[in-house]
């Protein structure tokens, strides 16, 4: 993707207020990234691990998506599969909940989905971070990275919804 500056992340959520959006944490080293090994960015704020977001580039529009870690990790199965890029994981996924955008956001709907822990999923479609779990998978990376973006663009559609 290409690479993006903190106002530009800060002015794209779709799913907080504006103040919230000002306030929350953006990671410093944006323009150290290798945005080329990423479909989208996916971090967490060190001071609240149970906040998360995502920042990505659908369609030409840059789009922003807060997401809080679901508490019930206690009934999560021990090997999961990030409903992103696919992946498996023996403990790496999390349930992840976006507040709806809007109206319906303010009242307290939300979507939740399964994601990589650490938002790393451009890293393990690539082969760049390891699972430790090895499926066989026929597909090529490309069409990894395309199901991975597919997959995204569904999940924010759904909060946009
Ligand atoms: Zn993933």
């Amino acid at each position: 993707m290409k690479p993006m500056t903190e106002p530009q992340i800060r002015s794209a959520f779709l799913n907080c207020s504006k103040g919230e959006a000002k306030r929350l944490h953006v990671p410093r080293n944006l323009s150290e990234l290798d945005w080329e090994d990423l479909d989208f960015l996916g971090w967490r704020d060190p001071q609240a691990p149970d906040r998360a977001y995502l920042a990505a580039e659908l369609d030409g529009r840059t789009v922003a998506i807060a997401l809080r870690s679901s508490g019930a990790a206690s009934w999560q199965a021990r090997r999961s599969i990030c409903s992103l890029c696919v992946t498996t994981h023996s403990g790496g996924v999390s349930l992840l909940v976006a507040p709806l955008a809007g109206k319906a956001g303010k009242q307290g709907n939300s979507v939740g989905a399964y994601m990589c822990t650490d938002l790393a999923c451009s890293l393990y479609v690539r082969g760049k971070r390891d699972v430790g779990v090895k499926l066989h998978e026929s597909l090529t990376t490309e069409e990894k990275i395309r199901r991975t973006v597919a997959n995204l663009a569904a999940f924010v559609a759904k909060v946009t919804a």
